[in-house]
């Protein structure tokens, strides 16, 4: 058993996107970090995706945006086009790194893996593949976790970054999920009579109910505001700006451009 009390010392689980930027913000910040990751390899899942400016920003307090900028290829502007070709609307991205830097960069995942695993490991952390954790048990202020390989360690934080089918999320008893089944048990009546009401009293089912309002919300800040439809959309947790403008215009039958040009 390897016991760690007193030190700073953090546990991550996954050395995914999250789990290896954690890694690198806190051995930087002098605590000494393990990370394990499932995969023998350490590989990567899928082939690219886009950092965009939030994103980018937090790579860039880590000092990590100049190298996935220069690995991938720099956007400012998202074109529509319709069947024809013909270009129907352009989103100008807002450029959160500053005016002279891309608004986002399309990369390749192993790209952004290397980059961001080699800055966690020049960092301190130590990154162990075929490795997870299999307990994770409170002692007092201390973490007493077990791995894979029936080793031991008494840490002072465990990070869960193993995605979206977090085990450590089960470990830590983490596993209630608010589903309309729960919702209506707590209401003690079912699911069906929870959607009809809903429905009943707003006229939409409820997941259409949250877009309308997350997007009635969006229009009134264009128009009361000056920042950029980007910057707005991205408040407001909108990730995909290509299908939010499609669905503002079936909305309110014009694109947030038309909206923003207008104040
Ligand atoms: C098709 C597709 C396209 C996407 N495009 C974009 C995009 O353009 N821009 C964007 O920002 N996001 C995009 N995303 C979302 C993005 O991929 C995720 O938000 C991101 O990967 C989440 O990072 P993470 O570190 O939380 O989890 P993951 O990237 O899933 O990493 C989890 C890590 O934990 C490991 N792991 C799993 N279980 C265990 C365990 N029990 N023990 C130890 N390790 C474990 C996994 O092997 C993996 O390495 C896309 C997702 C998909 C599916």
């Amino acid at each position: 058993m390897d016991s760690s009390r007193g030190a700073r010392t953090a546990v991550i689980v996954g050395a995914g996107v999250a789990g290896l930027t954690v890694a690198t913000a806190l051995a930087r910040k002098g605590w000494r970090v393990d990370v394990a990751e499932i995969d023998p390899r350490g590989a990567t899942a899928g082939w690219g995706l886009c950092l965009t400016g939030p994103s980018l920003r937090a790579l860039d307090a880590l000092g990590m945006a100049g190298a996935c900028l220069a690995e991938g290829s720099g956007m400012n502007v998202i074109t529509h086009v319709d069947v024809n070709g013909q270009i129907t609307d352009e989103v100008r991205l807002p450029r959160l790194l500053g005016a002279h830097r891309p608004a986002m960069v399309g990369i390749a995942r192993p790209g952004l893996h290397r980059i961001l695993s080699e800055e966690a490991e020049r960092s301190g952390a130590v990154v162990r593949n075929g490795l997870t954790v299999t307990a994770v048990d409170e002692e007092g202020d201390l973490v007493r976790v077990r791995f894979s390989d029936g080793t031991v360690r008494t840490t002072t934080l465990v990070v869960g970054a193993d995605g979206i089918r977090s085990s450590v999320r089960s470990l830590v008893g983490l596993t209630e999920r608010i589903s309309l089944g729960g919702i209506a048990d707590a209401a003690q009546c079912s699911p069906r009579t929870i959607s009809s009401a809903f429905r009943e009293g707003f006229g939409l089912p409820p997941l259409a109910y949250v877009r309308n309002l997350r997007l009635a919300r969006i229009r009134a800040d264009i128009l009361t505001s000056t920042d950029p439809v980007g910057v707005i959309a991205y408040r407001w947790g909108i990730t995909h700006l290509g299908r939010f403008a499609g669905e503002y215009r079936d909305r309110f039958g014009e694109l947030p451009s038309a909206t923003a040009a207008r104040r």
